[in-house]
């Protein structure tokens, strides 16, 4: 079994549900479920040894769009939210994920050390990741309390508009270069999550935002569940430019397992075969090589390939990358050592 760290879940925002309908997350954690992707059951079947567990804010009034009669579709951006019920939101997510550190369910690192002791004690290992950051304030007195509580991961925006930036929309097919960037406040945040040491994400940000993120920092670039813009023309999904510029800066794509970022037609089915998530990491690897490509699964978040079905599939990607032609070296790095190295480098260790 090759341990996998991934990029990127929703896991809190499926027991953040449970807790909302009256429900124990802990308990649906420990104990496992039949429904979503991630508990401690199915996480340890499948090798999901740790990750990115997204804090993030849902957006109520966001219906995707059905496909035209071309396969086309156009979801506008959600309309933006404002700071303190976001702030309440992210506050109980936290909660949650401290909960279940508390009772030794999972164990929340912040720093590499922290990840490999976990992953050596059998015990998940989760970063904490604001994906959005709604729930922060312009003078970044929030990110100092979140940073306190474990945050070392996030991306400025979701696909939707906030203080700090702008969204890309889930549309196909459609340029990432959908709207504006960083805004004046968004600037401020990068060079903040520079100093800190927390890793600054990508992924759901416009092409503009993409670049001014690359003019300041001094992280590697990050697209923490994304694909190649080249197989699958979705405004989430990175351009060949995006690409080369990630592996300049030595940064990282992690694989999206969502079908609707993997699939030619970016339909929303989960009768998407392996092979189409093999074959953007194939993509990802000849434009950027083995060293920049890893895994973000967008469990808890997306429709995935039934082929994997949730986290206990996770292995069965494994199998067809090594069927592909990946070796062990190129897996190891895959699963999680191109991850391990980025963190080192953002965390400044
Ligand atoms: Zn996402």
């Amino acid at each position: 079994m090759e341990l996998v760290f991934d990029g990127h879940n929703d896991v809190l925002l499926r027991l953040w549900r449970t807790m909302k309908a009256g429900g124990d997350p802990i308990a649906e954690y420990i104990g496992g479920v039949t429904n979503g992707h991630i508990d401690s059951p199915r996480a340890r079947a499948g090798g999901l040894a740790g990750g990115f567990c997204a804090i993030y804010i849902p957006s109520g009034d966001l219906i995707l769009k059905e496909p035209g009669a071309s396969g086309h579709y156009d979801t506008p951006l959600a309309a933006p939210l404002v700071l303190e019920p976001s702030l309440e939101i992210a506050l109980e997510k936290t909660a949650i994920a401290l909960r279940l550190g508390r009772a030794g369910a999972w164990r929340i690192c912040r720093s590499t050390a922290d990840i490999r002791q976990a992953m050596a004690d059998g015990v998940f290992a989760s970063v904490l990741h604001m994906e959005g950051c709604e729930p922060i304030d312009a003078d970044l007195d929030n990110l100092e309390v979140f940073y306190a509580a474990g945050l070392r991961s996030l991306g400025p925006v979701w696909s939707r508009n906030n203080i700090f930036g702008h969204g890309v929309p889930f549309s196909y097919p459609k340029s990432p270069d959908a709207g504006p960037g960083l805004t004046e406040a968004g600037f401020e945040l990068v060079r903040a999550c520079n100093r800190m040491g927390i890793l600054v994400d990508l992924a759901h940000i416009t092409e503009r935002g993409f670049w001014d993120v690359a003019k300041i920092t001094d992280q590697p670039l990050v697209a923490s569940h994304s694909n190649a813009h080249a197989l699958t023309p979705v405004a989430r999904n990175l351009t060949d430019r995006q690409l080369d510029a990630i592996r300049e800066t030595k940064g990282i794509v992690g694989l999206n397992y969502a079908v609707t970022m993997l699939r030619p037609d970016a339909r929303d089915s989960a009768d998407t075969p392996i092979s189409d998530m093999v074959r953007h990491v194939d993509y990802l690897v000849e434009r950027m090589g083995i060293e920049h490509v890893a895994l973000g699964s967008d469990f808890d978040g997306a429709t995935i390939p039934a082929a994997i079905g949730d986290a206990g599939g996770t292995q069965n990607l494994v199998a067809a990358l090594r069927g592909a032609g990946y070796g062990d070296d190129d897996l190891k790095k895959i699963c999680r050592e191109n991850w391990l190295r980025i963190l080192a480098s953002a965390w400044r260790e």
